[in-house]
C-alpha cells in the first residue's frame, strides 16, 4: 500500500482520508481514526532563498539550503518577491518546496541598495517588467527613503496595466505613506511591507483585491537593532512605521483585505513567527494560519487539501487553531507525494 494520509482538514474541518497517487491526493475511504490536524502546507510569500545578504551574488547552493530550511518547517510553498537568480526559467527541484518567483527585483534611481537588483530607468521600467514577470510575477520597489519620491503613479500604473496583460502580477515594495498609496491606486496585486499604509485606502484594496504582506518579522529585528549613531529621521520613520504596522494589519483584516504571511528574513522556516505576530497584531487565529497557509496557496493560485489536489500535506498533532505553537513542530510532512518526514 502506498502513501496514506487521514485527519481533519482546515480550514473545513471535515474528516478526510487521502492516498497519494504521484503528486496528487486520491479521496479514499476512511479505513482508521486519525488524531492528525492537516494543513496543505505552511507559506511564505516573501522569501529570498539563494542570498543572505543585500548584494549578494546568486548561489544555488544557498538557494537550496534556504529552501531545505522551509520544507524541514513545514514550509511546502515560497514566493520569492525578487531574486538575484539570473535564470528566469529555472525549473523547479522536484524535492524542494514550490517556488513562485517574480524574476529580479525592479530599481529605480535612489531606489533599493545600490547596484543591486535590475537597474533600470523609470522610462524603462514598464518594458522590465514585462520581462521579469514572465515568471509569473514582477516586483518594483517603489519607494525607498522616508523623505524621497516613490515611483510616479502614472509610471506604475502604466507597470500594472501592461503586466495584467499578459497575465502576471504585480508586486510593489512600498513602506512610505506615499509609496503604498500610489501602489494602492496603481492597482499592485500586494503591498510589500505597506509599513506606513493610510487605512482610508484599505477599502479600495479590499474592493480591488491587494493584498498586504506586513513582513513582522524582518522588521522586529530591524526596529530592535537600529545602531545609536542612525539618523533620527530615519529612526522615527522605522519605529513609528513599525508601531503603525499592528492597526493596519488589524483593520486591513476587518476591512477585508488579504493579509499574508511573508518573513523576508534569515533564517528561513520561520513563517510560524510570522503567523504569530499577525495573531499579536489581532488577526483571529485561524486567519492568521490561512494567511500562512491555505489563503497564501489559493492566492497564488495552487489547491488545497482536495481529491485531485496536489499531494502537499503537513500533520500536526494538536489543532493549530487551538495551539499556533504547535506550527513549530509538524508531525508529517509530505512534499509532492514524497514523504519528507
Ligand atoms: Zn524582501
Amino acid at each position: 500500500m502506498g502513501v496514506r494520509i487521514a485527519g481533519t482538514a482546515l480550514p473545513s474541518r471535515e474528516q478526510v482520508s487521502f492516498a497519494v497517487s504521484g503528486d496528487r491526493l486520491r479521496a479514499v475511504p476512511s479505513t482508521e481514526d486519525s488524531h492528525w490536524w492537516l494543513l496543505p502546507g505552511l507559506v511564505d510569500v516573501h522569501s529570498h532563498a539563494g542570498m543572505d545578504q543585500p548584494g549578494d551574488a546568486y548561489s544555488h547552493a544557498r538557494f537550496r539550503r534556504h529552501m531545505l530550511d522551509h520544507l524541514a518547517a513545514g514550509v511546502l510553498t515560497v514566493r520569492s518577491p525578487g531574486s538575484p537568480d539570473p535564470v528566469r526559467d529555472r525549473p523547479d527541484d522536484p524535492d524542494l518546496p514550490r517556488l513562485v518567483r517574480a524574476g529580479a527585483w525592479l530599481a529605480t534611481p535612489g531606489r533599493f541598495f545600490p547596484g543591486y537588483g535590475r537597474q533600470v530607468t523609470e522610462a524603462d521600467l514598464v518594458t522590465a517588467a514585462v520581462e521579469e514577470a514572465s515568471t509569473g510575477w514582477c516586483k518594483v520597489i517603489g519607494d525607498w527613503m522616508p523623505d524621497d519620491p516613490p515611483v510616479p503613479l502614472d509610471v506604475l500604473t502604466a507597470v500594472v496595466t501592461a503586466v495584467h496583460a499578459i497575465g502576471a502580477r504585480v508586486a510593489v515594495h512600498c513602506q512610505t505613506e506615499a509609496g503604498c498609496r500610489n501602489a494602492v491606486l496603481a492597482g499592485a496585486d500586494s503591498l510589500e511591507h505597506g509599513m506606513h499604509l493610510d487605512h482610508s485606502l484599505l477599502p479600495q484594496m479590499a474592493a480591488q483585491g491587494t493584498a498586504l504582506v506586513p513582513t513582522f518579522t524582518t522588521f522586529a529585528k530591524i526596529s530592535a537593532g537600529i545602531p545609536d549613531t542612525a539618523d533620527p529621521r530615519l529612526r522615527d520613520w522605522l519605529l513609528t512605521g513599525w508601531e503603525h504596522a499592528f492597526p493596519t494589519v488589524r483593520a486591513a483584516h476587518e476591512a477585508g483585505v488579504t493579509v499574508l504571511a511573508g518573513t523576508d528574513n534569515k533564517p528561513c522556516g520561520e513563517v510560524a513567527g510570522e503567523i504569530a505576530w499577525l495573531v499579536k497584531a489581532g488577526m483571529p487565529v485561524e486567519a492568521a494560519i490561512g494567511a500562512g497557509s491555505w489563503t497564501a496557496r489559493e492566492w497564488l493560485g495552487l489547491p488545497g487539501l482536495a481529491d485531485g489536489g496536489y499531494a502537499d500535506v503537513v500533520a500536526y498533532d494538536t489543532d493549530p487553531v487551538e495551539d499556533p505553537s504547535v506550527l513549530t513542530r509538524p508531525g508529517r510532512i509530505i512534499l509532492r507525494g514524497k514523504v519528507i518526514a
